[in-house]
C-alpha cells in the first residue's frame, strides 16, 4: 500500500463562524473539565500512586488545570519492564502494520482537534491558533514519519562482489526515553515519541510537568488506535528526579530530549555513563535553546521586516524555541526599525488564551520573575523602547518588551530569555550583522530581512544556524518542509520532521550471504 502523498495539515480559520464556535465549544467541554485526574499509563494501565501534583492555568492562576499522579522510583522502574518487555514483539511488527497505526492515530487526533488544543490553552497559555497549530503538528508528524519509515523498512542496497549478495537493513534500538518541554506541549513528546515507535522501538515518555495533561491526547489516540500495551508509557513528576531516573536507567538505550541547554548538556553527560548491566553506549538527541538573530538590512521591505520581527519575537510570549529574541539592524534603517517595532509591540493587547488575546501569559511564576529579572538587566544594558515589566494582575502577564541600543556581547543579547523580550542591537554593516547574529554558543534559528539578492547569498552561506529563513519570519517549522534542529549549543541538529529523522531512532545491520 502506498499512501497518498503528505500534506501539511491545514490550520483552522478562526475569524469564520464555524471554526470559532467549534473552539468556544471545546474550550466550554474542556473548562468543565478541568481539575480532572491523570494517572500514569504503565503496560497499556492507568496507574494512581495516590501522591499527585496540579498544572494550573496561567492566564488565570487561582484555576487548576489538572491532578497529575506522579511517579516514583518504582514506576520508572515498572515503566522501562513494561516497555522492554514490549520491545520483544513490537520490534517484529512490520513496518507498514506500525505506519497504518499512526495514520489511524493522526486521524483520531484530527476528530479531537479542538479539545486537545482547548487543554492545551488552559494548561499553557497558548492561543486559539498557536494552538491549533501545536496540534497540528502533532498530526503532521504522525503522518510524516507513517510515510517516512516506508522507505526505511526495505533496507538499502548495497554493492555486492562475486560469489556474495550484502544487504543493509535497518533495526530498532530498544527502550527510548522521551522528555519534553512544555511550550510544544503536544506536537514535541508526540514527535520524538511517534519517530520512535514508528521505527519498532517502545517509549517510556516523561511531559513536562507545567504540560502533564495536555501530553495525554497522543497517547489516547495511538490506545485508541491499536497500540499494543506497553509501546508506549507515560510517567509524570519532576525531571530532576524521574527524569533523570529514566536517562541513568542501564534498560534504556535512546533518549530523546527537547528542553533547555542547561538540562540537556546535564542529560548528554549522563547518558555518556556505562553503569553495571547496561550493554550499550546510550544514544542521545537534544535538542536545546536559542538566542535567534532577525537581521534586517537597509535594502529590506521593512513593513514586512517588522512584521516578521513581532511574529518571531512575540508568537506565543516569545516562548519558542525559534523566536527572533535579537534584531539586527544596519544603521540607515536602524531608528526607523525600533520606531515601527516599538509602536507594533505597545498595540499587542495582553489578556487569557481561552479569551484568544494576541498575546498571552508566560508559563509560571518561576519565568514570570525570570524575565523581569532580565528586563531589569535590560534596561541597565540598553533603552526600554516599549513594555518593560509586568502587565496585568490574575495571570503571569508580562508586557511586550523592546530593549534597545543592546551590545552584542550583553547578557540580554547572549542568554535566552524565553519570554517576550527582543534586544535591539545597532549594527555598523551588513557584514558585521551577520558576524553579530552568528556571535552567541546557539545556533538554532536566523532571519534576514533584505532584498539584496548578494546579502541574501552571503546570509545562505556564512549564517551558522539549523534554520535560516530568508524574508519570513524565524517560528512557524511546517513538518516535512522546514525540518528542525540547531547547531552549537542548540542540539544535536537531529532535524524533526525530516528525511533523516527516523535514522536516529534506527541502528543498520549489514548481511553478507555467500552463493553456494
Ligand atoms: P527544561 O526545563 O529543560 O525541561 C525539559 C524537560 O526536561 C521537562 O520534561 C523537565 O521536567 C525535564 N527535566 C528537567 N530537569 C531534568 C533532569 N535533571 N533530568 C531529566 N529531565 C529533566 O525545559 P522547558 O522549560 O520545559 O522548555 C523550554 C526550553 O526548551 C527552552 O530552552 C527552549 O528553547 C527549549 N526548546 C527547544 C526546542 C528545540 O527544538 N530546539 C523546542 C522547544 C523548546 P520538569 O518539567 O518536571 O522540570
Amino acid at each position: 500500500m502506498t499512501p497518498p502523498e503528505f500534506r501539511n495539515e491545514p490550520l483552522v480559520d478562526f475569524a469564520k463562524g464555524p471554526g470559532r464556535q467549534a473552539m468556544e465549544e471545546a474550550l466550554r467541554t474542556v473548562g468543565a473539565a478541568l481539575g480532572r485526574e491523570f494517572p500514569l499509563l504503565i503496560g497499556g494501565r492507568p496507574v494512581r500512586t495516590g501522591e499527585t501534583f496540579r498544572t494550573v492555568n496561567p492566564s488565570q492562576t487561582d484555576t487548576v488545570v489538572a491532578v497529575v499522579h506522579q511517579a516514583g522510583a518504582g514506576e520508572v522502574e515498572a515503566a522501562v519492564a513494561a516497555a522492554l518487555t514490549a520491545f520483544e514483539s513490537w520490534r517484529w511488527v512490520p513496518a507498514e502494520e506500525r505506519a497504518a497505526l499512526l495514520m489511524r492515530a493522526a486521524n483520531l487526533l484530527r476528530r479531537r482537534r479542538m479539545e486537545a488544543a482547548a487543554w492545551m490553552i488552559y494548561e499553557v497559555g497558548k492561543n486559539w491558533t498557536e494552538a491549533d497549530a501545536d496540534v497540528a503538528e502533532a498530526i503532521d508528524f504522525a503522518e510524516y514519519y507513517a510515510r517516512e519509515i516506508l522507505r526505511y523498512a526495505p533496507g538499502r542496497p548495497l554493492p555486492s562482489i562475486p560469489g556474495e549478495m550484502s544487504e543493509y537493513l535497518y533495526l530498532p534500538l530498544g527502550v527510548v526515553a522521551v522528555i519534553s518541554p512544555w511550550n510544544f506541549p503536544l506536537a514535541i513528546p508526540a514527535g520524538m515519541a511517534l519517530g520512535a515507535i514508528v521505527c519498532g522501538n517502545t517509549v517510556v515518555m516523561k511531559p513536562a510537568s507545567d504540560s502533564a495533561a495536555t501530553a495525554h491526547a497522543i497517547a489516547d489516540a495511538l490506545t485508541e488506535a491499536g497500540l499494543p500495551p506497553g509501546v508506549l508509557n507515560v510517567i509524570a513528576g519532576p525531571g530532576g528526579a524521574v527524569g533523570e531516573a529514566l536517562v541513568a536507567h542501564p534498560k534504556v538505550r535512546m533518549i530523546a530530549f527537547t528542553g533547555s541547554r542547561d538540562v540537556g548538556t546535564h542529560l548528554f553527560e549522563l547518558a555518556a555513563r556505562t553503569p553495571p548491566g547496561q550493554i550499550w553506549l546510550k544514544r542521545i538527541i537534544a535538542e536545546m535553546g536559542g538566542k535567534n538573530a532577525i537581521i534586517v538590512d537597509d535594502e529590506a521591505a521593512l513593513d514586512e521586516a517588522v512584521a516578521g520581527v513581532v511574529a518571531s519575537g512575540y508568537g506565543y510570549q516569545g516562548q519558542k524555541c525559534s523566536a527572533g529574541s535579537r534584531v539586527v539592524v544596519t544603521p540607515k534603517v536602524y531608528g526607523e526599525v525600533v520606531e515601527m517595532l516599538a509602536e507594533r509591540v505597545r498595540r499587542l493587547e495582553v489578556g487569557p488564551a481561552p479569551e484568544n488575546f494576541p498575546a498571552g501569559p508566560v508559563i509560571n511564576a518561576r519565568a514570570e520573575q525570570k524575565v523581569l529579572e532580565y528586563i531589569e538587566i535590560g534596561k541597565r544594558e540598553g533603552r526600554l523602547a516599549a513594555g518593560g515589566g509586568r502587565a496585568r494582575a490574575g495571570g503571569h502577564y508580562i508586557a511586550p518588551t523592546i530593549i534597545m541600543d543592546v551590545r552584542p556581547d550583553a547578557r540580554i543579547a547572549q542568554e535566552e530569555i524565553f519570554g517576550p523580550v527582543v534586544a535591539a542591537i545597532p549594527a555598523r554593516d551588513f557584514n558585521d550583522a551577520i558576524r553579530i547574529a552568528n556571535g552567541t554558543a546557539y545556533g538554532l534559528t536566523g532571519s534576514v530581512y533584505t532584498l539584496n539578492p548578494e546579502k541574501l547569498a552571503k546570509a545562505r552561506r556564512e549564517l551558522m544556524c539549523g534554520n535560516l529563513y530568508l524574508n519570513r519570519k524565524s517560528t512557524g517549522a511546517l513538518v516535512g518542509t522546514h525540518p528542525f534542529g540547531g547547531f552549537n549549543m542548540s542540539g544535536t541538529d537531529s532535524k524533526a520532521g525530516g528525511p533523516e529523522y527516523l535514522l536516529n531512532f534506527l541502528q543498520p545491520k549489514v548481511v553478507a550471504h555467500k552463493y553456494w
